[in-house]
């Protein structure tokens, strides 16, 4: 809501707080120095009562707290003047039951705006408008710019103009008279509007000699000056068309521009000074945020001075002020949830750190300085009371494993238990034949726990753990649904984040007993910051922004389908120098509907007619698990020299030896997807390659994909391209993510008010967790009304 005093309350507040904050001040060393307080106080609060009626009931308190003062003893002066600041925070903040009413009329069916009624009402539903509050969030999908009538002579083709002309003829046209023209004549030239649909409501519209205003694109045809579809007004006699620039918003059948203009104008006018405002108005202020109210009307009825490109951008200050609305709310949401977890209880874990230095000293190679200040930071964190919640960001091949297995060694040395945990049968076996070797010399107790373990031997895993003895359990996420029960569960670790929701980290939560274990979770996926920021919002974030030694770029090629029998020359080569070669395919099997090459039968090929010489296997998201892991291990033992798969392969499985990765159809694949693909090679000494193999027309988007992919090996990029290229909910792969939908907001495009909104909010609820100061209603309503469940979850009200 607008400043929710006029200036001249503020100012009157502010006299009266300055010095109450003196006294204050300094530990109350001031105290004595005030005298006369009474005199002071007590005629300015006369007059708020005269201005705020509303208020009179705190008015009258802080007047007994003021009368008296000056005689009183000093610690009932300090109790006053404590007393006194907090009734100056209930003045300026909203009670409950007007809040209420605030949200209350937000909520206002839309039929009862002026103008609307139930007719109109029905049509507005159809583009999710019900309430008040829908229509002041349906914004413009654009601006029109009336600020300048143009001369129809003076128009340059591709320019976007307003016209003001006369109907000098109107017809059909085109083949069977399919569209409808009218020919537009404004003393200097002539101008033909055009449509090709709806044709019969327009033609109705128009006759030959009104005046109209049409705003559109010019174009050129033979010799012909058009506009295809432009918005239309048809001017009463001599009225001048509306000057400025006017909202333009999204269209349903039978209400035109005009019709939603006006209902938009009426609720900005009728509603906005009463919106609650969640951002604390001392907030807004300190952060040069424009008033809300404001901010709704520079959205729907912008001045003309405004700068229109911002606008039109949703850059401007305007929409910077619903961002941050937006965001913060969010993230004040988050914050709450983060400082929810800091009450739980975790085991404190506080040893030496000698085993996992033993083993870390037994490598063949040294830690990079990023893996080791991560784990420093899990060493400190895990020493808290409180459990950790940590994501730790790397991208493919930086060495997150291993970090992961020296952060669990620490809870085994100080004899508890800890989980490590892949999405994918293979790679949780994978995982734990690496870690077995590895830490099993130094007698540390490694248990694999996946889905096909027969049930003779689950049971014995389940007595281990019960048991309480100290080990690391390597699994799938499955081991949080298996009915184990980690007694001494300190330690757990996620890897590749994305298939892994928040729900199921709730589940972890309940898997540790009485305390919540301390969780760290990979992702090898960069997931740019402000999306992290958002759907991860209520873990702490961690990167290994460095690789190990040695690592060169995998070189990449984009060829089209046609020319591939160059690139399997290519491969050849590298299969006859004794390396390995992914290829891989989006789809398993032929399928009817599809033209697209598949694994099943291209492997196939591949081994009879272009390969014969070498061994090819096939692996698919299809096959039993126990014939994937087969194949993959011939793979990785280099028996099987070409593997072809399809994107199983993506998530994480190490083959020191292949070099070559083959994408085919990689039009189809997601940036971040193709990122990872090629992330498999090059592992070793021998520097990779990647082929990503197209077929031709392919769309604009997935050209830049390509491009992109060959221009960069940076993670972290690849992320943020492909964020912006297919918006954030696609980005996670859609909505187990728990993406939040925004109504102004996009991440791509506000990620420095998202900062700015997530700075703020921090710092709120490090000062205010229970949301208990008055000037914090408002966002405590609407995050309930925002949250609801949700919230509950985070263990607030
Ligand atoms: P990711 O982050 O993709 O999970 P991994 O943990 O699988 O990466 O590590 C990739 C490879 O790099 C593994 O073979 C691992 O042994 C090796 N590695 C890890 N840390 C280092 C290091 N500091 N120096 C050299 N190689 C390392
Ligand atoms: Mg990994």
């Amino acid at each position: 809501m607008a400043g929710i005093f006029p200036k001249q309350v503020e100012e009157i507040l502010a006299a009266i707080e300055k010095p109450l904050i003196y006294i204050t001040g300094n530990d109350w060393t001031n105290l004595s120095r005030v005298v006369d307080l009474e005199r002071t106080l007590l005629p300015s609060v006369a007059r708020l009562k005269e201005l705020l009626p509303a208020r009179i009931g705190v008015l009258k308190r802080m007047e007994v707290e003021i009368s008296g003062y000056d005689s009183l003893s000093e610690i009932k002066k300090r109790r006053r003047v404590t007393n006194l600041l907090a009734l100056l925070k209930e003045i300026q903040a909203l009670t409950d039951g007007e809040i209420r009413e605030a949200f209350g009329a937000l909520e206002t069916n839309v039929q009862w705006v002026k103008g609307v009624g139930p007719a109109i009402a029905k049509k507005l539903e159809r583009i999710g408008i019900q309430t008040v509050e829908d229509v002041l969030y349906a914004l413009p999908r654009d601006y029109e710019d009336r600020r300048e009538i143009a001369k129809i002579s003076d128009i340059e083709v591709g320019a976007k103009k307003n016209v003001v002309a006369t109907v000098i003829l109107t017809g059909r046209a085109g083949r069977y008279g399919k569209n409808f023209e009218a020919h537009l004549q404004d003393g200097s030239g002539i101008l033909v509007a055009k449509w090709f649909q709806g044709t019969v409501w327009i033609e109705k519209k128009i006759k030959q000699g009104d005046r109209v205003l049409v705003y559109g694109e010019v174009r050129r045809w033979r010799n012909r000056k058009e506009m295809h579809h432009p918005e239309l007004t048809v001017l009463e006699n001599d009225e001048d068309p509306v000057a400025g620039i006017l909202p333009v918003y999204h269209a349903t059948e039978g209400i035109t521009q005009n019709k939603l203009r006006d209902i938009a104008a009426r609720v900005v006018d009728n509603y906005t000074d009463k919106a609650p405002d969640c951002v604390p108005h001392s907030m807004a202020r300190r952060l040069g945020l424009m008033e809300l109210d404001e901010a709704f009307r520079g959205v729907h009825q912008p001045e003309e001075k405004t700068d229109i490109t911002k606008l039109r951008e949703k850059t401007s200050a305007e929409y910077r002020r619903l961002v941050f609305n937006e965001f913060f709310v969010l993230q004040v949401g988050l914050a709450l949830k983060r400082h929810g977890a800091l009450k739980d209880p975790a085991w404190t874990i506080d040893t030496r750190g000698d085993l996992p230095r033993a083993i870390a000293k037994a490598l063949p190679f040294d830690l990079t300085e990023a893996q080791k200040k991560v784990i420093r930071r899990i060493r400190d964190e895990i020493k808290k009371p409180h459990p950790m919640n940590i994501l730790l960001q790397g991208d493919v091949g930086s060495g997150k494993t291993l970090v992961a297995v020296l952060g669990a060694l620490f809870a085994v040395e100080a004899g508890h238990q800890a989980a490590i945990m892949a999405p994918t049968e293979i790679l949780a076996e994978q995982h734990y034949r690496n870690i077995s070797a590895m830490l099993e010399p130094e007698g540390v107790k490694v248990i694999s726990l996946v889905g096909k373990l027969k049930e003779k031997e689950k049971r014995s895993v389940r007595e281990t753990l019960s048991a309480g003895e100290s080990c690391i359990v390597v699994g799938t996420h499955a081991v949080i649904s298996e009915p184990v029960n980690f007694d001494k569960l300190a330690y757990a670790v996620v890897d590749e984040q994305h298939r892994f929701g928040v729900y199921q980290r709730m589940s972890l939560k309940a898997k540790g007993g009485e305390r919540v274990p301390h969780t760290l979770v990979m992702t090898a996926t960069p997931i740019p910051r402000t999306l992290a920021m958002t759907v991860y919002g209520d873990l702490d974030l961690a990167v290994l922004d460095e690789m190990p030694p040695g690592r060169k770029p995998v070189k990449t090629r984009v060829i089209s389908e046609r020319r591939s029998a160059k690139m399997w020359e290519e491969v050849r080569g590298e299969l006859r120098a004794g390396r390995q070669v992914f290829v891989v395919y989006p789809l398993v099997e032929e399928s009817d509907r599809s033209e697209l090459l598949d694994a099943t039968g291209r492997a196939e090929y591949l081994a009879k007619e272009v390969f014969p010489e070498f061994n090819v296997g096939l692996v698919h998201g299809r096959m039993k698990s126990d014939d994937k892991d087969k194949v993959m291990l011939d793979f990785a033992a280099g028996e099987v020299q070409l593997l072809v798969a399809t994107t199983v392969v993506e998530v994480g499985i190490d083959v020191p030896g292949a070099t070559v990765m083959v994408v085919e159809h990689a039009e189809r694949f997601g940036l971040s997807q193709l990122h990872q693909l090629r992330g498999r090679v090059g592992r070793g000494d021998h520097p990779g390659k990647c082929f990503l193999v197209a077929r031709y027309p392919m769309s604009e988007e997935a050209r830049k994909r390509l491009k992109i992919m060959t221009e960069t090996g940076d993670g972290f990029r690849i992320a943020e391209e492909d964020l912006e290229l297919r918006g954030p909910g696609e980005f996670l792969g859609a909505r187990q993510s728990g993406m939040p939908d925004f109504r102004v907001a996009n991440i791509a495009r506000d990620g420095q008010v998202l900062i700015d909104a997530k700075d703020e909010a921090a710092r709120l609820v490090e000062e205010d967790f229970r949301l208990e100061d008055p000037r914090h209603r408002v966002l405590k309503h609407t995050l309930r009304r925002l949250w609801r469940g949700r919230l509950a979850l985070a263990g607030v009200g």
